[in-house]
């Protein structure tokens, strides 16, 4: 199991996880043995990510859950946090986007005082391209068809500008599955509307080690071309699990130094943090994160996505677009 020996801890370098599933959706672990873990790592700040999914996925039968769980998840990690004060524990959520439900899910998020949104596409057009059984699955004879489509998906998704961060880039690669088309073009779009939408992505290493891909989302080439769009990064284990919290973050801040990153985004304030290489240079002295107050300014978008799903909820069409261009302004004005 990665990151459960003392080795493993000096490996580990202090970056933050904000990507960590519990018991609230499908981690097996508890808020707080996730928590005792990331104490253990000397990691900065930790993150839980459980599932959000629109209600046509019946993610209640799916998870285990019962209606109010989100109630539940949003005052049991607000207890967590104030009970360690030694180390800033965040509300996040990852979130399904499936456009048909974009309107659910949008009001779900506005409705809750999340501190960040991944935002995540494990379905195109009903394909639930990710789940074991999918693996062998008739739809993966158009290899093509599937990434493209989830390209376009992850597109309308970040579109929304609901989103702080999006989850696991180039997931459709972790059966091993590749495309043969030259899928440039759309990878581009959805980083230049992830940039302008202030959104960060995370290097998720559930494929580097525990996937069949044996690769991060997303792969190096890609996060070269993020960091030239001026995207910054945070990072995720999607850990399922304590012992999975913070795991292979070596080898993701390798990748992201490799990628040309010199910092990574913390989410508890929205500032850059350096990122180190040697995590005994920086043993003792998270604190010591440069503030650099370059005014990652728009940043993400949370705040933001109660004015839009106000506009949403009076169906004032006028509005919502006098609100995209707002932003569109601000993000001209604020470079
Ligand atoms: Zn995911
Ligand atoms: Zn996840």
């Amino acid at each position: 199991m990665p990151g459960s020996s003392s080795g493993e801890r000096r490996a580990v370098p202090p970056v933050p996880d904000y990507h960590v599933h519990s018991r609230f959706s499908d981690g097996r672990d508890d808020l707080e043995g996730c928590v005792r873990r990331a104490l253990e790592l000397g990691l900065p700040e930790l993150g839980f990510a459980d599932h959000l999914a629109p209600a046509c996925l019946g993610e209640d039968e799916y998870f285990g859950r019962k209606a109010g769980w989100l109630d539940a998840y949003v005052e049991a990690v607000r207890r967590l946090a104030a009970r360690h004060p030694e180390l800033p524990v965040l509300l996040g959520v990852e979130a399904e986007f499936l456009p048909e439900a974009a309107a659910e899910t949008l009001t779900t998020l506005a409705a809750y005082p999340f501190d960040y949104t991944l935002c995540a596409v494990h379905y195109v057009d009903g394909f639930s391209f990710d789940e074991s059984e999918s693996r062998e699955a008739e739809r993966w004879h158009d290899v093509d068809h599937i990434f493209h489509r989830y390209y376009e998906t992850l597109l309308a998704a970040v579109r929304t500008r609901a989103f702080d961060v999006v989850a696991h880039f180039d997931l459709p690669k972790l059966w091993g599955y590749r495309p043969a088309a030259d899928l440039t073009e759309l990878e581009e779009e959805v980083l230049g509307e992830a940039a302008t939408a202030g959104m960060a992505i995370e290097i998720n290493t559930a494929g580097l080690d525990r996937q069949p891909v044996g690769e991060a989302y997303p792969a190096l080439d890609l996060l070269v071309r993020a960091r030239a769009t001026g995207i910054p990064i945070v990072f995720g284990s999607d850990a399922h699990g304590a012992g999975e919290v913070g795991s292979s973050f070596g080898h993701a801040v390798a990748l992201a130094r490799q990628a040309g990153y010199a910092t990574s985004l913390r989410l508890s304030d929205r500032c850059d943090s350096a990122l180190c290489v040697n995590p005994q240079a920086c043993r003792g002295d998270a604190s010591r994160l440069s503030r650099n107050g370059n005014g990652r300014s728009v940043g993400p978008v949370t705040a933001r996505i109660r004015e839009r799903y106000l506009a949403m909820l009076r169906g004032d069409r006028e509005g919502h677009e006098r609100y995209l261009t707002r932003f569109a302004d601000e993000e001209e004005g604020g470079q």
